[in-house]
């Protein structure tokens, strides 16, 4: 595996939310992060059936732009009743003219689990991809998966994307009730940022 020795690190994403959890996961390594925002980065297209790929699509794209190592996130739930929807079209399902709403992606999610009668508990997995990908186009992967279920209605305004409406394995909160510091010591984000550690030289 090849290692990453430097002190800061491209975030190839333009996702506040993840910017901020990855900062303070990376934090403790001494290592700062900039955004695909701060080096004016395009969003490139995720084309990907799998969050492996769209993971190495954002992140080879932002090395080559910049000259810089990079990583990205590719994220999102996977519901057991939807077959796995939303997975790698998370984001898409909050896609409107005007930008991103959670709440409607969230409201979509329920209302589909209505109208095919889900049992319960509605199994669910966040599932996170981080790509480190170097300008000379090799890269290191890494995962991590959270199960959970998925609730109704909304609970909490800690978070981002669907935090309100996942309650994770061994809780009776969802992470969207969760303090940050409490959600990144379990996270799918955090678990794969496990994972990248073997990768990081202190
Ligand atoms: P993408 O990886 O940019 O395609 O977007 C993944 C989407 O999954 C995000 O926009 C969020 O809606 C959702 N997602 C990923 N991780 C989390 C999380 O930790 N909490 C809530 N939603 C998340």
């Amino acid at each position: 595996m090849r290692r990453f020795a430097g002190k800061h690190l491209l975030v190839a994403t333009h996702n506040r939310g993840k910017l901020e959890e990855m900062a303070a996961l990376l934090a403790p390594f001494g290592i700062t992060v900039s955004s695909a925002a701060d080096h004016d980065l395009p969003e490139p297209d995720e084309t990907g059936t799998h969050f492996v790929e769209n993971a190495r699509i954002k992140a080879h794209a932002a090395a080559q732009a910049t000259g810089l190592p990079a990583l990205s996130d590719d994220s999102g739930i996977e519901i057991d009743a939807l077959g796995g929807a939303p997975g790698v079209y998370t984001a898409d399902w909050a896609e409107t003219p005007n930008g991103r709403d959670f709440v409607m992606a969230m409201e979509k999610t329920h209302n589909l689990l209505e109208e095919v009668d889900a049992p319960h508990p509605r199994t669910a997995r966040f599932c996170c991809t981080l790509v480190l990908a170097w300008p000379d186009g090799h890269d290191e992967v890494f995962a991590g998966v959270m199960p959970g279920r998925v609730v109704w209605p909304m609970r909490g305004d800690q978070g981002h994307g669907y935090d309100p409406i996942f309650v994770p394995d061994g809780y009776d909160i969802t992470f969207g009730e969760m303090n940050r510091w409490e959600k990144n010591q379990i996270s799918h984000r955090a678990r794969a940022v496990e994972m990248l550690k073997q990768a990081i030289v202190a």
